[in-house]
């Protein structure tokens, strides 16, 4: 009898853990997936006193454009990758921002663009440098990355990749924009460089920015990263910044985050400041916004240099973090919520 009560008690317990965890499957599979989409048009020194009405107007409608088209992409559960793409594409159409149409120009009046992406899930990359043909160079650093067997690739090599995969190729006229060329004119004839030294004047510093990124998560779970950019203006010697850099511009790992950077990118690979927030969150367990603020607030400074980032975790939380000034930005979260920031003062994005 005895050993009969002992039985039913067993199977009781049996049976109420069983209908107790159906119910938890059952409110998993209820739970929506979460995804969402952030986006960066280049920090500096961006003040609401220099900056006219339909100008802000102009980049707050490719702004929303951009994050918009790529959020589309993630709703309707396409990848973070192809997320990232039509974001960025958006940027690099838009004479307004440094990528694509709109690329800065180097000392020799060329335009030079360098792009990377990066998807969290396979740590699988691709990136090029120094591309002069190219009208989207993130399309084609996507296609180093899936389509060949190497990560990144650079100039003529990659402009002949390029043109193996079917890309068209635009002439350097498509990439003029009087705006880039009279600002050419106005950094060369403020200083003829002699040296690279040059690169650290500070007349410089604020004539390499307006880089393009995007960070997503898809319904997935997937994590994934790209940068794009005309570099800086007046650079020499086949310069190439931390944009295309793996690691340096752009990182993204399931495990941690996806980050893109955007500021003076001689610190940007010297302070390996995409990787660098990913490790401190998976090697050292901080958060997001800590993690960004350690790069961005401390280290960069300290060695003397200035920008940002925009950087997402697996959980969709967003930080965009900056030490200049302004930078153009742009999110829809978790909860569908889209916010669009230029100034230091939109201080809801700075987290
Ligand atoms: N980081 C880019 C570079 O140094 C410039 C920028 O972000 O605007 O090439």
């Amino acid at each position: 009898m005895k050993i009969f009560k002992l039985f039913s008690i067993f199977l009781f317990l049996i049976v109420f853990s069983c209908v107790s965890s159906t119910k938890n499957d059952n409110f998993d599979v209820a739970k929506t997936p979460k995804f969402a989409i952030a986006i960066h048009g280049g920090a500096g020194t961006i003040l609401k006193s220099q900056m006219s009405d339909s100008l802000e107007k102009a980049y707050t409608e490719v702004l929303t454009r951009a994050v918009q088209s790529g959020h589309n992409v993630l709703s309707t559960g396409g990848s973070a990758l192809d997320a990232v793409e039509a974001s960025i594409n958006i940027l690099e159409d838009s004479p307004l921002f440094n990528a694509g149409k709109g690329a800065v120009f180097t000392h020799d009046r060329t335009n030079e663009l360098d792009a990377s992406i990066m998807d969290g899930s396979s740590l699988n990359a691709g990136a090029v440098a120094g591309v002069k043909h190219i009208k989207n160079p993130i399309n084609l650093a996507r296609s180093v990355m899936e389509a060949s067997p190497h990560v990144f690739m650079y100039g003529e090599g990659a402009e002949a990749f390029a043109q193996d995969q079917g890309f068209t190729m635009v002439d350097q006229e498509y990439f003029f924009t009087k705006s880039r060329f009279d600002h050419l004119m106005r950094v060369q004839n403020t200083q003829e460089p002699t040296s690279a030294a040059v690169f650290y004047d500070p007349i410089l510093k604020d004539s390499k920015f307006g880089t393009v990124g995007c960070v997503a998560l898809d319904q997935n779970g997937n994590l994934a990263a790209g940068t794009s950019t005309g570099g800086m203006t007046n650079k020499r010697f086949g310069r190439i910044g931390d944009a295309p850099v793996i690691g340096a511009g752009t990182y993204a790992n399931n495990k941690s985050c996806a980050v893109s950077a955007t500021g003076w990118g001689e610190y940007f690979i010297r302070g390996v400041v995409a990787h660098d927030i990913a490790a401190m969150m998976e090697y050292g367990g901080l958060d997001l916004a800590s993690a960004t603020s350690v790069v961005i607030d401390k280290k960069i400074p300290e060695l003397g240099g200035d920008g940002g980032v925009i950087a997402m975790d697996n959980q969709g939380n967003i930080s965009m973090r900056f030490n200049t000034e302004g930078m153009y930005r742009a999110q829809i979260d978790v909860d569908g919520q889209l916010k669009v920031g230029i100034y230091k003062s939109d201080a809801l994005l700075t987290k």
